[in-house]
């Protein structure tokens, strides 16, 4: 064997989560030293060329591991690294992935491989499902927001100068495979956004799974593999389940973005990469629940428990004041109104009606309209 190739361990599968959408249905592997073993990527679609996405933080970590594994499968496997941040989530990062494949002479077989978080993942997803009209795509998620939710149901996007993720296609992977390993390297913050987006799960279908997040919650924080392995394990059966059922979103899989409502107002209203999206989706369950408390749909013993949780997970209770946003309409806004203001051009909005995601007592969500003095009274309360 040559100095360069490294006996590589053998991968440990400690879950496998199905997600059924008929001809489209895909399984989730969840484990430990996936990355660098060949037999995870046995079954793929045959092609003569594969491209690994990522990025210039992952790859270095990553690339190079990931397309030694892919090589007994491809006769050429490329690795294209883009820019990192939400900030090259746009058509310029896109069209280099299409001048990588049309430059290294790949077809329509060509299978693509998301390596890297949500931003990575979204972006390859997206090319996959332009490029010749479609090739196969795999996610690999290194974050665990990735790992837990944008890895897995098929949205894939970038952003436009006028919105989040507006630009994009329902497509879904061939396989995600989540190797826990790679979460030994991302940053303490990252973490604690993931954990918003694992969090988010129990209000809305799972109590048993939210006390269960509430025991293990320093386990996750000291990343030990058990478990975290639980936590994605659990996350993606959830999701499996709602997406399996709503596949475009026409309505149920619309629960999915509790807390993102007001999150989303706090990422825009604050500027793109201020606040980590998992931190607003934080601080944004925290003002879902009180909303819910006040239309008399939660107990204030279950809202407080809510708070204590994401506080122990490293995650903002406190909304910000948000700036005010350009043009006359917008000068000199309460912040409350600002609040209102960005959450109505929200893409869940409905002719202007702002949809929010409430949890009930029982673990269940409900989507619903709110009276905007009482929205107002919340974010007051809420914010610092
Ligand atoms: P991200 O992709 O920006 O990753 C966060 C940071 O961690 C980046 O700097 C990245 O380079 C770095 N990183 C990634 N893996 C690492 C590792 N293993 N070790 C060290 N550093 C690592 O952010 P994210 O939180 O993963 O994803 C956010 C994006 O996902 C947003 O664009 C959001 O819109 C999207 N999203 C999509 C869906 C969906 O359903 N498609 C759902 C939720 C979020
Ligand atoms: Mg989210």
């Amino acid at each position: 064997t040559p100095a360069t190739h490294q006996p590589s361990a053998a991968g440990q599968v400690h879950a496998r989560v199905e997600i059924d959408l008929g001809e489209r249905s895909y399984p989730i592997l969840i484990g430990s030293s996936l990355l660098d073993d060949p037999a995870t990527w046995s079954g793929l679609p045959k092609a003569a060329s594969a491209l690994i996405v990522t990025n210039e933080t992952v790859g270095p970590l990553y690339a190079a591991r990931l397309q030694q594994a892919l090589r007994p499968h491809y006769p050429q496997v490329h690795v294209l690294s883009l820019p990192d941040g939400e900030a090259y989530k746009t058509w310029d990062s896109l069209n280099l992935i299409f001048d990588a494949l049309l430059s290294r002479g790949c077809d329509r077989k060509t299978v693509l491989f998301a390596l890297g978080g949500g931003v990575v993942g979204d972006m390859t997803g997206f090319a996959a499902a332009c490029y010749m009209r479609g090739v196969p795509f795999v996610q690999v998620p290194t974050t665990l927001l990735a790992q837990v939710d944008s890895s897995v149901g098929g949205k894939t996007a970038i952003n436009h100068p006028l919105g989040k993720n507006m630009i994009g296609a329902f497509y879904q992977p061939v396989r995600v495979v989540c190797d826990l390993d790679t979460l030994q390297t991302l940053p303490e913050r990252e973490l604690s956004a993931g954990l918003a987006e694992v969090i988010k799960y129990g209000p809305i279908h799972d109590l048993a799974f939210l006390d269960w997040i509430e025991a293990n919650l320093p386990a996750l924080r000291a990343r030990e593999p058990k478990a975290l392995a639980y936590a994605v394990q659990r996350s993606c059966e959830i999701k499996a389940e709602v997406v399996g059922q709503d596949e475009r979103e026409a309505g149920l899989r619309a629960i999915l973005n509790f807390g993102h409502t007001f999150g989303h107002a706090i990422e825009a209203g604050l500027g793109y990469g201020e606040w980590l999206h998992g931190e607003g989706v934080g601080c944004g369950m925290v003002m879902a629940a009180r909303l819910s408390q006040r239309l008399g749909l939660l107990a204030e013993d279950k809202v407080e428990r809510l708070v204590r949780l994401v506080d122990a997970a490293g995650l903002p209770v406190r909304g910000p004041q948000l700036k005010a946003g350009h043009g006359e309409d917008c000068a000199d806004l309460p912040n409350a109104q600002r609040y209102l203001q960005l959450m109505r051009v929200d893409k869940k909005a409905e002719a202007g009606e702002i949809k929010f995601v409430l949890v009930e007592d029982a673990g269940r969500a409900v989507v619903r309209g709110a009276p905007d003095a009482l929205v107002a009274e919340v974010i007051d309360a809420c914010c610092a």
